[in-house]
């Protein structure tokens, strides 16, 4: 399926003038993709021409994509209409901003939930199947316009289904199943924050830049030139500085208490030095 994310993205980019908006043409391959890993899931929530909750399920190196105008329902005995849009690009779900006017979609953008999501198939999660089998499993699921699905999101939990109209092949409606997820609890967590700045559709609006905590990133070293073992290293000092950034270079831990230790390990030997 390789090849088919490009051609499958085609009608994405001819919607899009990419020299205008920062919305990802969708160049990666999928190769990179674990087949252990979980199919992801992302719902952002759009400020559009007319305000709506952009539902988009992983498959095939792509995103399915529905527009949900009152978002997913929560009680199982509301049933939503979501209207299948273009499939979109899988680094979409990263994206969180302006869409610049005039433009296809121009207004916020923000990521209100994410996680990863499980296909049902007679009634069980297939929480032990692989990438390549849960994938089979959407794929037919899609083309019998019946998709059936567990959400494992930071929001959102529990099983929900889309079902195709048959008087439009755009039109379908999702539908909340009945689960230990579907007691009123889900509600308390559908807050209006992004998942992953806590930014709201407003504060995008405002040019408001996250308060969230900087996520540390994961640390790889550079090769190395080869030096003597250092007798001494002087350590680093906290710094001042009137507000958090983001430089390469740079990474950010909480503050804990305690004693700051440099420490030592050569020819077979650990030393530990600290300033008292
Ligand atoms: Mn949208």
């Amino acid at each position: 399926m390789e090849n088919g994310a490009k051609s499958v993205l085609e009608k994405y980019r001819k919607m899009r003038d990419f020299a205008r908006t920062s919305e990802p043409q969708g160049e990666k391959s999928r190769s990179s993709v674990k087949v252990k890993s979980q199919l992801r899931f992302v719902i952002q929530k759009h400020a559009a021409r007319r305000l709506h909750y952009d539902f988009r399920l992983e498959l095939d190196g792509v995103l399915l994509s529905w527009a949900v105008p009152k978002g997913l329902p929560l009680d199982p005995s509301e049933k939503h209409l979501a209207v299948r849009t273009e499939d979109h690009p899988l680094e979409y779900r990263n994206f969180e901003g302006i869409i610049p006017a005039p433009g296809y979609g121009a207004g916020e953008v923000i990521i209100w939930d994410q996680g990863t999501y499980e296909p049902i198939l007679h009634g069980e999660p297939q929480k032990k199947r692989n990438r390549i089998e849960a994938e089979k499993l959407v794929r037919q699921a899609l083309r019998d316009g019946k998709i059936t699905f567990f959400l494992n999101g930071e929001k959102l939990k529990g099983e929900w289904a889309l079902v195709r109209l048959k008087n439009k092949e755009t039109d379908w409606l999702v539908i909340k199943h009945k689960d230990a997820f579907a007691d009123g609890s889900l509600s308390e967590k559908t807050t209006e924050q992004s998942v992953v700045s806590g930014l709201t559709l407003d504060d995008i609006k405002k040019g408001r830049k996250s308060h969230k905590p900087i996520q540390p990133r994961s640390m790889t070293a550079d090769k190395g030139i080869k030096k003597p073992f250092p007798r001494f290293a002087p350590p680093m000092l906290a710094t001042l500085a009137d507000s958090p950034f983001n430089k390469t270079g740079w990474f950010f831990e909480p503050k804990l208490d305690g004693i700051r230790a440099l420490t030592y390990c050569h020819d077979g030997k650990v030393e530990l030095l600290s300033r008292t």
